[in-house]
């Protein structure tokens, strides 16, 4: 193997050092002092390796192996380096020690190519301070607004932009946007945080599809009253239709095939007294596939259950959409490379879909993008316990690392 292990399994222990609970897993949000710590690992690893450090308008941190000429577009590998609280060892390392790791080869084989390298770390992605999320991807790609920079709060009442300025970045949005045609590919590796790849027994995923998601608060409103006084056929209970929906929704989802899912996570019961009738019922709704048409299929088929809901029921039924994002395709050249590189290295691979979203979806937007995937035990992530053997990842690091030769000239 060309990568090295060790190297790669220190890299993600010395990571999860600066960590806010040492013993309960790894939490490191964004803009704290372990945020600071770990990225002065990074910063210095970068410089070990002889990368140039460049810091954009909204803290994204790269380390440059300039290539032969510097006009061309660049090839980028890396993931992010917050954690969510009480997280993992290896969601977002995984992907930025893969960055490291493929420099250190480049300068120790000595090897010259046409395009510049760039190894990226990403901060915030998992919104958990300030509840955005992807947000310094979401500035290369000129998503990011300057309201949402003074709007956003974490729960000390701190804005996104004080956080920052205190942190020593001033936010300068124009400057994180990335020149359009400026990188050739990105490239991603991340652990599964699911099941399927040790349950199939394969090494690496390649990823075809991220799914789109949309989101829906839906609130029913009947009427409390008494769970003894009030004859069954006097009622107004807002929780019998709640629970339709949620077993008709599991239905609607499991008709519409292709993998796509639908989910009522959350359930607000009010007054949610064992002796009084719901009164008021919220809920969430989570609807995640990967083609845009199966997600409106799905919404429509829920509309209409709404419909049905109303007539049944004497509850009144307001749904509203929170949030939808459609999905992304990640580069089918480059997903076609990696599964040439795959056989050719024997990694057992699988063509699959990410049905989490990754800092890969907002940069599929401005580069040709692939997501690589390594197994995760038991599918468990933001987790102390989330585990990815180094053979592993190393193997996964291996395969990019065969795309990144193939594209960097
Ligand atoms: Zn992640």
């Amino acid at each position: 193997m060309r990568v090295n292990i060790q190297r790669i399994q220190r890299d993600i222990e010395n990571l999860s050092s600066f960590n806010a609970t040492p013993g309960k897993g790894v939490t490191r949000l964004a803009f704290t002092k372990e945020d600071r710590e770990a990225r002065e690992y990074i910063k210095n690893q970068m410089e070990k390796i002889g990368l140039e450090i460049y810091e954009d308008g909204y803290g994204n941190l790269f380390g440059r192996k300039y290539g032969k000429d510097r006009e061309l577009p660049s090839v980028m590998v890396g993931s992010h380096y917050d954690t969510v609280i009480n997280g993992g060892p290896f969601d977002g390392m995984a992907g930025l020690v893969t960055g490291l790791e493929i420099a250190r080869y480049l300068v120790e084989e000595g090897i010259e190519h046409e395009n510049t390298l760039e190894v990226v770390a990403f901060n915030d992605e998992e919104g958990v301070r300030f509840g955005n999320g992807i947000s310094n991807s979401r500035a290369m790609t000129g998503d990011m607004k300057e309201e949402e920079l003074d709007n956003t709060f974490d729960k000390n009442g701190i804005s996104l932009r004080k956080a920052m300025e205190d942190y020593g970045i001033k936010p300068d949005l124009e400057a994180a946007k990335v020149k359009e045609g400026s990188i050739k590919a990105f490239f991603e590796l991340h652990i599964e945080q699911g099941p399927v790849l040790i349950g199939n027994n394969n090494e690496v995923g390649i990823v075809q599809t991220i799914v789109g998601l949309d989101r829906y608060d839906i609130r029913f409103i009947g009427k409390a009253g008494h769970a003894g006084t009030t004859p069954m056929n006097n009622r107004k209970d807002a929780l019998l239709p709640a629970a339709e929906f949620a077993l008709e929704l599991n239905r609607i989802a499991i008709d519409a095939g292709y993998g796509a899912v639908g989910t009522v996570g959350e359930m607000k019961i009010l007054p949610n007294a064992s002796n009084v009738i719901p009164g008021y019922v919220q809920i969430s709704v989570d609807i995640r596939a990967t083609k845009e048409e199966v997600i409106n299929n799905i919404h429509q088929e829920m509309n209409k259950l709404i419909d049905s809901l109303k007539e049944k029921h004497p509850v009144e039924i307001q749904v509203r959409k929170t949030l939808y994002i459609s999905p992304v395709n990640m580069s089918e050249e480059i997903c076609t490379i990696l599964e040439n590189k795959a056989e050719e290295l024997g990694i057992k691979y699988e063509k699959m879909n990410s049905g989490a979203g990754h800092d890969a979806m907002m940069m599929a937007r401005i580069a040709p993008t692939s997501l690589v995937f390594v197994p995760s035990k038991d599918g468990l992530s933001h987790h102390p316990e989330e585990w990815t053997d180094y053979e592993d990842l190393a193997k996964g690091i291996e395969l990019i690392l065969s795309g990144v030769l193939e594209l960097i000239g």
